[in-house]
């Protein structure tokens, strides 16, 4: 039996959609917690918050005046 905690995984990046890295030490040892959860590194987690700043998630049901040129 696995002792409580060892198998958990994360799930993948928010940001990017990968699978988060093992957190290591620099002696190969896990840490037992990821660093920048729940993304896979700190340049997701910027990213990520970035994209809240700069207005990139958009809230539904507001749509965007973009020209949108349909041709059949
Ligand atoms: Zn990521």
């Amino acid at each position: 039996m696995a002792s409580p905690g060892e198998s958990f995984l994360p799930p993948p990046c928010p940001r990017c959609s990968k699978a988060l890295p093992p957190p290591l030490r620099t002696d190969g040892s896990l840490t037992g917690r990821w660093p920048h959860f729940p993304f896979c590194s700190d340049r997701c987690r910027l990213l990520d918050l970035g994209a809240w700043l700069t207005g990139d998630y958009v809230i539904p049901g507001e749509p965007l005046a973009h020209d949108e040129q349909i041709d059949p």
